[in-house]
């Protein structure tokens, strides 16, 4: 009865009670109320609009390689931008839609001569995820290569924003509260063979320091302020620590990896484990980097 919230051409996509886990890095989590893979901005726009008459939270779901979604999955509805990748490079600019993979786009910038994005090679997921999550490294983070962002605000209204004019943080922005559709990204002219030469020397070096075959969601939790939550994590001496499933990396402290069976809720009470040693061990309280669907109150509990 609710798909009646949905217009009829979009109807027959929605799916109900889609299972996530395997949309996910973590390969955990249970399944979606309604699910839908919009392929244009009408999608997008119908999408969220459902979701408002049906008095039901969104959630965006990009690569799903930052996510830990709850066993009991969500109740809302999930939209995908998977449909949703076009990549257009125009000098030294990059238009690029949320669905596209970060590493796709890595790689056409290096092609086409564009420099810059290179500094992001190797991070899993979407775009629209690396905006929402500000996903970067040492050598660089996405803000710092966005020029303007399309998206929907938590008001539901279509918007442009220019870089200047969006809140930007370490490993968060704003927008991930509403829906990111594209971006206008902007770089440097470089030297193709030079630019994939740089990517691939990036994801090299995070090959070589992380789990980077075996199913996570990356780091588990932000760095504190001027150190780093793995050597923290390693000197409290948590790796190897597990529950059920969930292992702490033996090559990266900061990495819980799902060993095969791990439910969500081994996960949560291997990160509570591990932020009570460090807190014990160094006194300082350990915040998570990865996003806890439906929210951190609810998996908690
Ligand atoms: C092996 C591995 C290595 C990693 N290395 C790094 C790293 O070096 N640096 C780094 O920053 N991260 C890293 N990550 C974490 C992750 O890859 C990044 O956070 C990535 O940018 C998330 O993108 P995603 O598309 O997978 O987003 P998801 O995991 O699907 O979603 C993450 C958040 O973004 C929101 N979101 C997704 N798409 C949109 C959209 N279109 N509009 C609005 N909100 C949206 C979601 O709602 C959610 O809140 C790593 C992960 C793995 C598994």
């Amino acid at each position: 009865m609710s798909l009646n919230a949905f217009p009829p051409r979009l109807r027959e996509r929605v799916r109900v009670s889609e299972p996530l886990g395997q949309r996910t890095t973590l390969r955990i989590g249970g399944p979606a109320q309604y699910y839908v893979e919009a392929t244009s901005l009408r999608d997008v726009a119908d999408t969220v609009q459902a979701a408002r008459e049906l008095g039901l939270p969104l959630f965006v779901l990009g690569g799903g390689s930052n996510l830990l979604i709850a066993d009991e999955g969500v109740a809302g509805v999930v939209l995908s931008l998977h449909g949703m990748k076009k990549i257009n490079v125009f000098g030294h600019k990059v238009q690029v839609q949320a669905g596209a993979n970060l590493n796709t786009l890595v790689n056409r910038c290096s092609v086409e001569g564009l420099a810059g994005p290179q500094s992001l090679a190797g991070i899993p997921g979407t775009v629209g995820g690396a905006l929402a999550m500000n996903a970067g490294g040492r050598y660089g983070e996405i803000a710092d290569y966005v020029e303007r962002v399309i998206w929907i605000n938590p008001e539901g209204e279509l918007q442009s924003l220019y870089r200047e004019e969006i809140q930007f943080g370490y490993r968060i922005s704003e927008l991930r509260h509403g829906v990111v559709i594209e971006a206008v990204l902007q770089g440097q002219p470089g030297e193709r063979a030079e630019l994939i030469a740089r990517a691939r020397e990036i994801l090299q070096q995070k090959l070589a320091a992380q789990p980077y075959s075996e199913f996570s969601a990356g780091c588990t939790f932000k760095n504190p302020i001027g150190q780093s939550a793995g050597r923290m994590i390693d000197l409290a001496g948590c790796k190897g620590l597990r529950v059920g499933g969930a292992v702490v990396s033996d090559r990266h402290g900061n990495f819980i990896v799902n060993t095969g069976e791990a439910r969500a809720s081994d996960v949560l009470e291997l990160m509570g484990l591990v932020t009570r040693r460090v807190f014990e061990v160094h006194g300082i309280e350990l915040q998570p980097e990865v996003q806890l669907w439906p929210g951190r109150k609810a998996l908690a509990a």
